[in-house]
């Protein structure tokens, strides 16, 4: 089957190891034991194939705007010169045939100094910082390969960057047993103007803990009521709030524009990932699915990104909020959590054809926001926009619970 529309971007996994050792990293600590395989930084030869690629598939889809996303593994350990290197010829190169390019990186921070952020200006690269909190929450978690908390050489990468005035967003991983007001305030006191709260990697068959210790049920969401708070503190903060990305395109979709995303929406997903051998693979998540799940044989040296296309895993990532559970078909607000993230349904012996693991959360969640929109909303435009109100005891009707 050929698709209408080809790539938005490619997460390019330019260093397959990590200078430290997150607990709950879905590289190296998740089952997935494939990138001992892989080259430590992706060679010369490899890039020169990405980029030839990528050029004959915007010339396919007569695309004008490709993104690279450059990720590890930790990507700074790829070097300076690599980086040089890479944004240049892919500029150049698709830039003469009418291309533009977006470059961002996604670090851990704590390589950054003053030498990498010149760089990464004059380059015009976007920095993606990973920080999980204040120090005694994220040090939990994002820990060195001795066991020591990286929070401190997280924060000075993220002063440096801020002192050379790069653009910058934080990624921060999502704990249900936080207190998300406190997440938030800490966040802005930092000064962060762009940030996002990921869901954790789980599936019904690796649960969260919290749902070890107690089962998901319609009354008990413990991640949908910690997005709540955070929604409701974020949406009432008057003063210099920051973007927070989750919650952004959900109040879009719910206002009818579909931005959705890998996490939610109707959208085709339209990235995929390269790793450092050039091994064209779907979402990173899908690798807490199993060891070597993400594999299908398809390498940029030897096939099209189209052809990754149409490998069956990729295919079904890309088209991950249309091929939905049965349970997912009748709900009343899939079209705006359009079954969730693919990698949080899989399990129960029926691969994807699941709801999501969080699909209480999602409910309960999403219906809040709907309705705190529409508070603020005349009835006229209500009308306009052909909004209807949802409880989420509505919601829950819809798939028989
Ligand atoms: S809320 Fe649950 S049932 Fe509804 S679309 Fe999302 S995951 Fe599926």
């Amino acid at each position: 089957m050929a698709f209408q529309n080809g790539l938005s971007g490619l997460v390019v996994k330019v260093a397959s190891r990590c200078n430290i050792n997150c607990t709950y990293c879905y590289m190296y600590n998740s089952g997935d034991e494939s990138y001992r395989l892989l080259p430590k930084v992706m060679t010369e030869n490899t890039v020169n194939w990405l980029i030839e690629k990528t050029i004959q598939h915007c010339k396919k889809y007569k695309i004008k705007e490709f993104e690279f996303i450059l990720h590890g593994g930790e990507p700074l350990l790829a070097g300076k010169e690599f980086f040089e290197r890479f944004a240049k010829k892919a500029r150049q190169q698709l830039g003469a045939i009418g291309v533009s390019v977006r470059i961002g990186v996604q670090t851990n921070g704590i390589m950054i100094d003053a030498g990498w952020c010149k760089l990464l200006n004059t380059l015009s690269i976007n920095i993606g910082i990973s920080i999980d909190g204040p120090a005694w929450w994220h040090d939990k978690y994002r820990m060195d390969h001795q066991l020591n908390g990286t929070h401190a050489k997280t924060i000075a990468g993220l002063r440096a960057a801020q002192k050379e005035q790069c653009k910058i967003g934080v990624l921060s991983v999502m704990d249900a047993t936080s207190n998300p007001i406190e997440m938030y305030d800490y966040f802005k006191g930092l000064n962060i103007k762009d940030l996002d709260f990921l869901w954790p990697d789980h599936h019904h068959e690796k649960l969260p803990e919290l749902y070890l210790r107690k089962v998901s049920s319609p009354t008990y969401t413990p991640f949908g009521d910690w997005w709540i708070t955070l929604f409701d503190y974020w949406f009432n903060d008057s003063h210099n709030k920051p973007r927070i990305r989750f919650l952004n395109q959900v109040i879009l979709m719910i206002l009818g524009v579909d931005a959705g995303f890998e996490s939610l929406g109707g959208e085709e997903n339209r990235y995929l990932i390269i790793e450092t051998d050039g091994e064209i693979e779907a979402s990173d998540y899908l690798k807490a699915c199993g060891n070597g799940f993400t594999k299908e044989g398809i390498n940029i040296t030897t096939h099209e990104l189209s052809d990754a296309l149409n490998a069956p895993l990729m295919k079904m990532h890309r088209q991950s909020h249309r091929m939905l559970a049965d349970t997912c078909r009748q709900c009343s607000i899939r079209d705006v959590c359009g079954g969730g993230h693919i990698a949080h349904r899989y399990g129960n012996g029926r691969g994807f054809s699941n709801s999501s693991v969080y699909c209480f959360d999602l409910m309960k969640l999403l219906t809040h926001i709907q309705n705190r929109l529409l508070d603020r909303l005349s009835a006229e435009t209500i009308r306009q926009a052909r909004l209807t109100r949802m409880s989420y005891a509505d919601a829950l009707d819809s798939i028989n619970v």
